[in-house]
């Protein structure tokens, strides 16, 4: 069984060789300002970077402030993001996030986590996005290819967000939590599917005690 010290030797070289395997990782979604990129998390969930991206220019054009946002009529705000589902729910949210910047934030995104976490809409997932690419902030955001490829690496025994992202943080250096999450992002939607890792291509194989996956039975042999 694997000691503390030889599973943080052991998560260092996996950043490593993800720092080899994906070294251009990066925020795909689209942002000018820390409120930009608050309002596309937020649009996010449950959609892909790709449309949110898509709808964000309109909606920024429209409203391009807090102020704007927290004083938007419901019907228009809905209209404009829409395509990215659960668009009630998400302008309603918007509204009294941006309500909530304007009357304790003077119209800006505060920098801590205990802040942001208080916003409508606003998790830690959400809140790390904004403290890891806007204000430079480590942290790491635990969506489901992080809370997958956690429990397959041997990272974190837990299926809770939040002993994810603690169980993590005890093994990668602090600095690298931002990029750590986007790379095995990456790794999550190239080589580690959910349905089917491709465990015998994958170039992490040596470092992973594949936790959790079921090994393909092989074909072609019948019982007696
Ligand atoms: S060896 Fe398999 S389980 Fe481990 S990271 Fe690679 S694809 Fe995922």
């Amino acid at each position: 069984m694997e000691n503390s010290k030889e599973l943080k030797a052991r998560s260092q070289r996996l950043a490593n060789r993800l720092k080899e395997l994906y070294p251009d990782s990066y925020c795909a979604l689209t942002y000018q300002s820390p409120l930009q990129l608050l309002i596309a998390t937020i649009l996010s969930a449950q959609c892909t970077d790709v449309r949110v991206n898509m709808v964000t220019p309109a909606l920024f054009k429209r409203f391009p402030t807090s102020f704007s946002l927290a004083e938007a009529k419901t019907n228009e705000l809905e209209s404009l993001i829409r395509s990215t589902g659960f668009y009630k729910n998400k302008a309603k949210n918007i509204i009294a996030c941006c309500k909530a910047l304007v009357k304790d934030h003077q119209g800006e995104v505060p920098k801590t986590m205990e802040e942001l976490v208080v916003l409508a809409g606003v998790g830690r997932k959400t809140a790390n996005v904004v403290l890891g690419h806007a204000y430079g902030i480590p942290g790491l955001p635990v969506d489901t290819h992080v809370g997958r490829l956690s429990f397959r690496l041997g990272l974190s025994k837990s299926k809770d967000k939040v002993k994810i992202e603690l169980d993590v943080h005890r093994v990668i250096k602090e600095e690298e939590w931002t990029i750590f999450g986007l790379r095995i992002i990456d790794h999550g939607r190239k080589v580690c599917a959910s349905r089917k890792p491709k465990c015998s291509d994958c170039a992490l194989i040596d470092l992973c005690p594949q936790k959790g996956v079921t090994k393909t039975p092989t074909k072609g042999k019948k019982k007696s």
